[in-house]
């Protein structure tokens, strides 16, 4: 268990004890869920647009402090971003995590979620780190 330490880096525990965007939105406009049966992780995405714009975007249910810190970042990431842009963020971000594309090549605009892709080390668990880029996917989706 010494290597999940690893995992636990300090921004994704802060994220998770922490997590910024939680809650409900009383009337969105876009609503998606993400469930990961390998570990439990629930985790539901409300958006409110503006025009083509994330005007605000929350999140609740549960999930382990990857999922939690993996949703908590994405709220960060996104809101305010166009649809298109953060589809775009979303692709991004899910072929970093999945190890489809190198960290080095990696946009600058993604470093603040970058302690989350210490999951690749952890097969089992990357699906809890991807679960709200899906969920995001395809609320944006519609
Ligand atoms: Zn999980």
């Amino acid at each position: 268990m010494r290597d999940w330490q690893d995992l636990y880096q300090e921004v994704i525990l802060e994220h998770n004890r922490n997590p910024q965007n939680f809650g409900v939105l009383s009337t969105p406009d876009r609503v998606a869920r993400g469930y990961n049966a390998n570990c439990g992780d629930d985790i539901c995405l409300f958006l409110k647009l503006s025009g083509d714009d994330i005007e605000e975007i929350k999140f609740s249910g549960e999930g382990c402090a990857i999922a939690r810190a993996s949703a908590s970042l994405l709220t960060l990431a996104v809101e305010k971003m166009s649809k298109s842009q953060a589809q775009q963020k979303a692709e991004e971000m899910l072929a970093l995590l999945t190890g489809k594309k190198a960290e080095s090549d990696s946009a600058p605009c993604l470093r603040s979620q970058l302690p989350l892709l210490g999951v690749r080390k952890f097969p089992m668990r990357i699906k809890c780190a991807t679960l709200p880029w899906h969920a995001l996917l395809e609320a944006l989706a519609g």
